[in-house]
């Protein structure tokens, strides 16, 4: 990574919120916030502007609900990074946003280190996930980011997919059948609660799938 510092992009509808994050982020070099918007269709009309590296996102925000948003950048711009910066600490927020493709998710309740500690591992492109958040959160992802129960044929078979192969091609690289393929595939999206290639891809990310 070079020394340019991380071009980041606020999108929070509460301006007070946005005035302490620039606030912050002020006197550490490694970041500097290019923009605020207070929407969904705001914050994809600043990322084409903008073309900023992290986008730290609430959740709640008016019109377009953030994991809509999170859906949206992450298929237009893959390589972005989002923090999610929520008050909400449901679990099934947490999933929804890391299954759309967020890096780290932090509670807006939590102490200015956490923050950070989120911003330092999503530079680096690593998961962060608030330790605040909900136990049952946390078990869920840690059994699915730490422990990995993929077999390493699974995690194959995800790294493909995730270069956007067909299971026909699939199969023929790994010299196994469609059948397995698709058996192999259905079982990626069991383990992972994924329901479709672009979510597969998402996890292939998460999990350091695409650097084997
Ligand atoms: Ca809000």
């Amino acid at each position: 990574m070079s020394s340019l510092p991380l071009r980041v992009l606020i999108v929070e509808d509460h301006s007070l919120l946005i005035d302490g994050v620039r606030s912050l982020l002020a006197d550490r070099p490694r970041y500097e916030v290019v923009g605020a918007v207070s929407d969904g269709l705001a914050a994809y009309e600043a990322c084409q502007q903008l073309n900023p590296d992290l986008v730290l996102l609430d959740l709640g925000l008016p019109g377009m609900d953030g994991i809509d948003v999170i859906h949206q950048l992450r298929r237009r711009w893959p390589a972005l990074r989002v923090v999610v910066f929520t008050a909400s600490n449901e679990e099934h927020r947490g999933r929804a946003a890391l299954t759309a493709g967020a890096l780290a998710y932090v509670l807006k309740q939590s102490p200015q280190q956490v923050l950070l500690a989120a911003l330092q591992h999503a530079a680096l492109d690593k998961t962060y996930i608030d330790p605040a958040l909900k136990l049952e959160t946390l078990d869920t992802t840690e059994r699915t980011l730490g422990e990995t129960p993929l077999t390493l044929r699974e995690r194959q078979v995800l790294k493909l997919v995730a270069e956007g192969r067909r299971n026909r091609d699939i199969a023929e690289l790994l010299s196994i059948s469609l059948k397995t393929v698709e058996t192999h595939r259905l079982n990626l999206m069991r383990k992972l609660d994924a329901h479709n290639a672009a979510e597969l891809s998402n996890w292939a990310r998460r999990l350091g799938v695409l650097e084997f």
